[in-house]
């Protein structure tokens, strides 16, 4: 177990059976530190982090295909950007592909709702990390009622098909729904217009979505009860305490890389030879 942790991060954060209505988001679900002590675990768990995700990236130049694949969903101010800065933040970048989907462009809308998907994942060895995703063609989607019901209810099934597919390719699915209160939101949007450094955050539609929390809530409990697989499970993870958020994300990628059993790829050259070709030049 690891150190300040009652359960593991994925048992405490497990989405099975879980009603989001029922959450406290400003819970800190399995850890026994508090603020101060995660701040201090999350710069050497963040260590331990990128020398896993070096050897990923090492392994991926010696062709293995696998990779993990981080997908954050939340509602806006749930703090998917901050999980990007400072969890992400602390590999190597050049293992990071990072993606972000926002309004479909005019191209994508032409494509069916995956294919800006498919483009955007992670090659072999990469440390891939999408914010928003395919879920919001059943999250922003179901809720305004862009396509009918008929066309996002088979969508649920399609996205379980489609992701055992890329689990069959090598891709780790860690996915990640974070919530804040509607409190918490409302704190956090006046941030954003209270300071210069956040203006560039705000958007005035998130203050017209705040009146479909109740939709977006059963979408996103739709979402977990029929897309959290067995080996694509859904972490449900209460996000007011930016600390902790932080904290447990970094536990989850931890957790997958680790179940890679990933060992640093053996030379492709005899070591004696070059050494002596090396003294020689
Ligand atoms: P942000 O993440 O703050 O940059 O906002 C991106 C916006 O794009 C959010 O309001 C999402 O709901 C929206 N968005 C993402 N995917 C879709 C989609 N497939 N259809 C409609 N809106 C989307
Ligand atoms: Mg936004």
């Amino acid at each position: 177990m690891v150190e300040y942790w009652s359960v593991p991060v994925t048992e405490a954060l497990k989405a099975h059976g879980l009603r989001i209505a029922d959450l406290a988001t400003s819970s800190t679900p399995g850890f026994t530190g508090d603020k101060q002590k995660a701040q201090e675990l999350l710069v050497q768990r963040g260590e331990a982090l990128s020398g896993l995700q070096e050897k990923l990236f090492a392994n991926g130049r010696s062709g293995d295909r696998r990779s993990v694949l981080l997908v954050l969903q939340g509602m806006d101010t749930a703090g998917k950007g901050g999980i990007v800065r400072h969890v992400i933040g602390s590999v190597d970048p050049q293992g990071v592909d990072r993606a972000a989907f926002g309004v479909p462009t005019d191209e994508e809308r032409r494509h069916h709702y995956l294919w800006r998907v498919n483009k955007a994942l992670p090659r072999g060895g990469q440390l891939g990390v999408f914010d928003r995703s395919h879920y919001e063609d059943v999250l922003v989607v179901r809720v305004h009622e862009l396509v009918p019901r008929e066309e996002w209810e088979p969508r649920y099934d399609e996205i379980n098909q489609f992701e055992r597919e890329l689990i069959g390719e090598g891709i780790t699915l860690v996915k990640v729904a974070m919530f804040v209160s509607l409190d918490e939101q409302k704190k956090r949007l006046r941030q954003r217009l209270e300071r210069p450094d956040k203006y560039w955050k705000f958007n005035p539609s998130d203050i017209d979505e705040r009146a479909y929390w109740p939709a977006y809530q059963e979408a996103y409990q739709a979402m977990l009860d029929r897309t959290s697989t067995a080996d694509a499970p859904w972490y449900v993870l209460p996000a007011d305490h930016k600390w902790y958020a932080r904290l447990a994300v970094t536990e989850l990628l931890i957790d997958a890389l680790e179940k890679l059993d990933l060992h640093w790829p053996p030379a492709n050259f005899d070591i004696a030879e070059q050494l002596r070709r090396l003294e020689r030049a």
